[in-house]
């Protein structure tokens, strides 16, 4: 972590919880989040629960920012089952998950939707959260750098430095997604300097320097202060261990600390 970004720490609750209990968890996050210390939180419920969270959050006057975990790239139109990115801001979003591995391998998302949905995130003022990452079979071939820098070149193809600065990146091992298996400190630094300099050069140093990574993949309390402490690494997406309150709040500690 660097002192000069604020670290953000995400929760994707990907498809779980009931109506209840997504209110119950935005609650119990937004009554300790003092425990974050100065990093910043968001939680991104499944699509129908937005609502929902953005209300206990309101509730309370909580600054825990509301995502959503990916969205259509037009604005309206005949798209059936899709959510329009002006609709996420409707609801008080203030973020979208963009090409996680689960959308990329399970739902067909290329660099070239990502792109779209990217700029499209950016035109309402939300706050992409793109992620990128290899699977296991690359990273053995030694492909990672080359798999991840068609990813980031991909999918911040076209954006203005101005727009760039404002994206965040999520480097997320497909490998370590929901499998327990923790990419080492090393590991991801290396992977996330990586990106830090293709940001220098498709924007600029300052940019780059601008820009909040994040790493994603089996973050836990207990893995989080390594993680926290390598000078690229600005935060974390949270999948499993953002169902609970306790594990989601330890792993922010980390990175507020
Ligand atoms: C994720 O889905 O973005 C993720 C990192 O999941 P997990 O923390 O469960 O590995």
């Amino acid at each position: 972590m660097t002192a000069s970004r604020t670290q953000i720490v995400a929760g994707n609750w990907k498809m779980n919880l009931d109506r209840t209990a997504a209110r119950d968890l935005a609650a119990a996050v937004a009554a300790r989040v003092g425990e974050a210390g100065t990093a910043e939180l968001v939680l991104c419920p499944p699509a129908v629960y937005v609502d929902t969270v953005g209300a206990a959050l309101a509730a309370v006057s909580s600054p825990i920012g509301l995502g959503a975990q990916t969205m259509h790239d037009k604005a309206s139109g005949a798209f059936t089952g899709e959510v329009a990115p002006p609709m996420l801001v409707d609801l008080g979003c203030r973020y979208v998950i963009l090409g996680h591995s689960e959308r990329r391998t399970l739902f067909g998302e290329t660099d070239a939707i990502v792109n779209a949905k990217t700029k499209s995130a950016l035109s309402v003022g939300l706050t992409p959260i793109v992620c990128v990452g290899e699977t296991l079979e690359e990273r053995e071939a030694n492909r990672t750098a080359e798999v991840v820098t068609t990813q980031v070149k991909g999918s911040l193809a076209g954006l203005s430095p101005a727009e760039l600065e404002k994206v965040v990146i999520a480097y997320e091992p497909v490998w370590a997604i929901g499998t327990g298996k923790v990419a080492t400190p090393q590991q991801a630094q290396e992977v996330h300097a990586l990106i830090r300099g293709l940001l220098a050069s498709i924007g600029s140093p300052e940019v780059a320097s601008k820009v909040r990574i994040q790493y994603g993949g089996s973050v836990k309390p207990d893995n989080a202060v390594d993680l926290a402490s390598q000078p690229d690494i600005d935060g974390a997406l949270v999948g499993g261990a953002s169902l609970k309150a306790d594990d989601f709040l330890g792993i922010a500690k980390a990175f507020g600390a």
